[in-house]
């Protein structure tokens, strides 16, 4: 079986709870989501590198000009959240107050599941 990931699998999983990751077989990059080939080497030889998920903001833009679809949802924070094993990933903020919001905050990843796609969401590193 082809241990490596594709984009649809990392949403896949990512609806379960579970982040993944990839890491290049041939000079160790990791990835996240999944590309194509590594941005490194160039080489595709991605095998399965799961993640815990933990991390802290690196930086992080509060949108109060949602894109059309969202006007409920708005205001909201989006942000980068260095992970453990030191990616960066693109998040939505979920259950932190936006004026608690800071580089450096400890998050913890969290997914945000709808009726018809996943997204990527980070919420309180402490799982309350
Ligand atoms: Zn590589």
């Amino acid at each position: 079986m082809d241990d490596a990931i594709t984009l649809k699998v990392f949403f896949e999983e990512a609806r379960a709870g579970r982040l993944v990751g990839i890491r290049c077989g041939g000079c160790g990059e990791l990835a996240i989501p999944p590309k194509e080939f590594c941005p490194a080497c160039a080489k595709r030889a991605w095998v399965r590198a799961p993640l815990d998920g933990a991390g802290v903001i690196a930086s992080y833009t509060v949108i109060r000009v949602p894109p059309r679809g969202r006007a409920g949802e708005a205001p909201y924070a989006v942000a980068v959240v260095k992970l453990t094993e030191g990616v960066s990933l693109l998040g939505r903020v979920v259950d932190l107050p936006l004026d608690s919001l800071r580089v450096g905050l400890p998050v913890k990843f969290r997914p945000i599941v709808t009726a018809d796609q996943t997204l990527v969401g980070f919420g309180p590193a402490a799982g309350g």
